[in-house]
């Protein structure tokens, strides 16, 4: 891991542990790496309405935003407590997608730090970007 891979990994674990996931069990934490190098974290944010679910990547994002960041993601790191690392939804792809890059890095990895890395486009080829509504 880099440094910041690993200041990624620590903000996503710190976040995962405030999951609120008690419907799916499933506790995953989310940091985000913006373009000017400010780190934001989130966790999933289950809803008993179901539909009313966030996942972590998404509240971490939406932080950046809302707090100001620049709107370029650079790395995403994603945390679960399952041994094989999870990858981001669709949906968190397609959010990612709005404000990435074609250099976008997302990093999926387990709590003992087994990461794996893809370049965002490998992960979510042909995009619906903003470009599309130029
Ligand atoms: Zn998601």
């Amino acid at each position: 891991m880099t440094d910041i891979q690993k200041k990624l990994f620590e903000a996503a674990c710190d976040a995962q542990k405030r999951a609120h996931a008690p419907y799916s069990s499933a506790f995953i934490g989310a940091a985000v790496l913006m373009a000017d190098g400010s780190i934001y974290s989130g966790c999933n944010v289950e809803n008993a309405s179901f539909g009313g679910t966030v996942c972590a990547e998404r509240v971490a994002i939406f932080k950046a935003v809302s707090e100001g960041a620049p709107k370029q993601v650079k790395e995403v790191l994603v945390v679960s407590d399952a041994e094989k690392p999870w990858p981001p939804c669709g949906f968190c792809r397609q959010v990612i997608a709005e404000f990435a890059t074609e250099q976008t890095l997302i990093h999926t990895a387990n709590l003992q730090g087994k990461m794996k890395t893809f370049a965002f486009p490998e992960i979510f080829p042909e995009a619906f970007t903003p470009k599309h509504l130029d």
